[in-house]
This record gives structure tokens, sequence and C-alpha cells, in this order.
């Protein structure tokens, strides 16, 4: 298995991505709109399973979490408070010549990446998005489309310590999409300027939170390695402290070796009490703890491990790219041995993660064959996500769910209508076993939750 996808290969995942439905470029039609991407049939499924695992693992798993689905649009008082109106933008230079922006920190001459031309002083350009609420378009009516979601749960702390009667340290998580204004968008779906973002505001004692952050960050960085990413394709990047953000006391990036080079998947920040105090002081409603051991009231530090949808769902694609040498027995009819050496396209997607997690697959297309595979789809699409594919040579539809990430193939032959016994292929190994039909769908959901 290769270590790191070279860049090169990223067109191949480019093709791929677009060739069975992971992900399109938006309005593609009309040109395309820059640096956005539409999830596919397949990609979906992908996106929707990265967000299902970190939603049991980060709030249903763990009695100290809760979770929210706070509205994209909030108060124009709420990014006041939280910084963001006078903080959030990144310093832009102009090309004199070609006209181009540029985020000045990632240009490196002082002269245009792009045409050498001379470059203006770097301003500072406010990441938020801004549109109307109501139908005047007048300065008084402006609200922001939000850039991250944490300030949802920041707001609704009272709301939530009311509902639920938590004591300290809980936290609060939300998924949900986020909007910036990115100067310099690009490399996929790494920056966009609308994705997804998953976020957990952890409230903890004061005192207590640097040992909370360290915690937080062990078990963000374990759960990518759950998942399938190589631990060596991981690293964990403190930030100095010229590059923390307004609120924050310490941060840590958990970085994934994209093929471009090292880049953010999530930023695990101690945010203090900076924004409780601040929606306290805007708002003018109580946000304070009671902490009744201690008999004290007290704004609760906060941790929050943040990551992005869109770019935890790249890591895992592009990690399980994989191509192997198809032994010619494997592929060819018997007797052809030394003839051909094929690659096997193969993504070796977490079965949790993988879009299709089994196909059926009768043997040909035979009409005697049809009832039972069927059959056989039916029960499993109750419990599993499931396709059922007839078209081509089995050797093409194996490999054809090999380049997806499907973990299991079921294939229905004419034995099984004799012995109600069907062969299960394992993805990775390709090993094979034959079951019976009354035991799969027991069989399948143990491989899945503990491996073949
Ligand atoms: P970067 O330095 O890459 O711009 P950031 O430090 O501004 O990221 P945060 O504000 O910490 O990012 O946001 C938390 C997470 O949201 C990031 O780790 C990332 O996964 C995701 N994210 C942020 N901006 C984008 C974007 N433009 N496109 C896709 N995902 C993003």
């Amino acid at each position: 298995m290769p270590r790191v996808l070279p860049l090169a290969d990223m067109d191949k995942i480019l093709s791929l991505s677009k060739r069975r439905g992971f992900i399109f470029q938006s309005s593609e039609i009309y040109g395309g709109l820059a640096s956005t991407w539409d999830y596919g049939p397949l990609g979906v499924e992908l996106k929707r399973n990265v967000k299902e695992a970190w939603w049991r693992s980060v709030v249903r798993d763990r009695d100290d979490m809760v979770g929210l689905d706070s509205a994209i649009l909030m108060h124009p008082r709420v990014w006041e408070a939280s910084g963001h109106v006078e903080n959030f933008s990144d310093p832009l230079v102009e090309c004199r010549s070609c006209h181009r922006r540029f985020r000045s920190d990632q240009v490196e001459s002082e002269r245009c990446p792009e045409c050498q031309g001379e470059l203006t002083e770097a301003r500072n350009f406010n990441l938020m998005f801004k549109t109307f609420m109501g139908p005047v378009e007048e300065t008084g009516q402006e609200i922001y489309l939000r850039p991250e979601t944490a300030q949802g749960i920041f707001v609704n702390f009272n709301n939530v310590v009311n509902a639920t009667r938590k004591k300290l340290p809980f936290g609060i998580g939300q998924i949900g999409k986020a909007f910036r204004n990115e100067i310099t968008p690009g490399n996929f779906t790494f920056r966009t300027r609308e994705f997804e973002q998953m976020e957990v505001e952890f409230f903890v004692k004061p005192g207590t939170d640097e040992e909370w952050l360290h915690r937080w960050v062990d078990t963000r960085f374990e759960w990518y390695v759950s998942l399938g990413i190589r631990r060596e394709n991981l690293r964990l990047r403190r930030h100095d402290p010229d590059e923390l953000a307004h609120y924050a006391k310490d941060t840590y990036d958990i970085e994934y070796r994209f093929p471009w080079g090292w880049g953010e998947l999530e930023g695990i920040a101690n945010r203090t009490d900076f924004d409780l105090r601040r929606h306290n002081e805007f708002s003018g409603e109580v946000l304070t703890y009671f902490d009744e051991e201690s008999k004290e009231h007290y704004f609760p530090y906060v941790i929050e491990p943040s990551g992005g949808v869109d770019r935890a769902t790249l890591a895992f694609w592009l990690d399980s790219y994989d191509e192997e040498p198809d032994p010619p027995s494997r592929n060819g009819p018997p007797g052809d041995g030394q003839a051909r050496q094929t690659v096997r396209v193969v993504s070796h997607l977490h079965r949790k993660l993988a879009p299709v997690t089994v196909a059926v697959l009768p043997l040909s297309r035979n009409e005697r064959l049809l009832p039972t595979a069927r059959r056989v789809y039916d029960l499993l699409r109750r419990s599993f996500n499931t396709q059922f594919d007839d078209a081509q040579s089995i050797g093409r539809r194996y490999r054809r769910q090999d380049e997806i990430g499907t973990p299991y193939c079921v294939t229905v032959d004419f034995e099984t209508l004799d012995d109600q016994q069907v062969t299960v292929r394992d993805r990775d190994t390709m090993y094979q076993v034959r079951l019976p039909i009354a035991e799969l769908t027991t069989v399948l959901q143990d491989k899945l939750e503990h491996g073949w």
C-alpha cells in the first residue's frame, strides 16, 4: 500500500469521484461555480456515515455530551460579541497588473505568484458572507451566514443546562453548515466557501481546562485512526503563541498528509471563558454556571474540538485509495497464468464508512437465479445499505465494488438453489466463505462490528 497518495494521483481520484458518483462540480452545466462541490449518490452516503460515526462517538456514546441543531441565521449581535465582525478576517493583497487576489500570508514573495506584477499593501478582508433578512435590502436588515457552528451552542448554554440539568464537565455537539468567503479556496473539497463542521463545546471548571484539552486531543486523534486513517499520515501541531485565535489560550491541530502537503482536519482549542463572558456582556443574560459543590457562580472554560466534515470525508477517501497488482489467476480464466498482470483499484474505506456495505451479485443474469438473488437482496437491505448488481461479468462487478470500497459481496450461484447457501467475499483479503442465507444478516452484522 502506498503510504502517501502522490499528487499526480489526484487526477485519478477526481475522475473516479465523478465517474462513480462521489463528488460533482456544483452547477456544472453552467460551467461550474468556483470551489463549490456537490456530493453524488455515493458521496452523500460516505459523508452521512462520517457524520454518523462522529455523532455516535462524540454524542450518543458519552454520558457527558448532548446534541444540538441551531439555526444558520443568527442575530447580528452574536457576531459582534464573538469577535467575528472585528477579527474574522484574512490579510488580502491584490496584484496591480492582473488584479488577482491572494492571502498575503500565503504569498511567498513580494510579487504576484501568477504574473510577477506588483502587489498592493495588505488589507483586512472579513470572511463572513452577508445577506439581508426580510423584503428590504437596507443596512439595518443585514445579517450573516454563520462562519462556524460554535456560536449557536454558546447562545443556547442556559437553555441546554436548564433543559437537561447537566452538571460540569459536560459538552454540546453539533453538525451543520458554515460559510466563509475564503480568498483562496481550492484543493478539491479541502477549502471551500460552503462546508460542514462537526463541533463540540465542552464546558469545564476553570483550572481543569488544560487536562481536558489534552484528553480531547487524544480522543479526537484516535477517532481518525479507529476509522482507518494510517497513523503515519496524521500529526498533531500545536499553535505558536502568535498564531492563536483571539479567543484561544492553547490550540492543537490534527493534520493529515494530503497529496499537496500537511493540512488541518480539526482544531482543538482552549477557548477559555471568552465566549460565555462576551455573550453575557452583549446580551445582558447571565451565562454563569452555579457549582452546587463549591456553591460558586463562575463562567465555565470551554474546550472546542472543531472538525470539518468535508475535510474528514476527503481524508478518509484519499487514505483508502489503493492500486494493487491483481494476480492473473484471480481475474483471468484458469490456465492463462503468465498472460496478464492487471491492477485492482480498491478503496479500503473502513467498513462503517463505506457508502455501500453489501453488494448482492447473482452469478449471471440467468432467470433461475434471479428470484433467490432478489430475496437475498430484500433480506439484506433491511439491515444494511445494499446494492444489487447483475450487469456484466462477475469479475467486473467485483472490481466495481472494490473501487467504491464495498466491504462485502454476496454471490448467488446455481448451488444456492439447492443448498440455500451463498458466497461472501471480503474486499481486502478477497477471502471467500460459503454461508447459509438464514445466517447472513447475523454474520454480516458481527463482521461489520468486529471486522472480518
Ligand atoms: P484553515 O486554517 O485551514 O483556514 P481554520 O483554522 O480557519 O482552517 P477553524 O476555524 O479551526 O479552521 O475551523 C474548524 C474546522 O472547519 C477546520 O479544521 C476545517 O476542518 C473546517 N474548515 C474551516 N474552513 C474550511 C473551509 N473553507 N472549507 C472546508 N472546511 C473548512
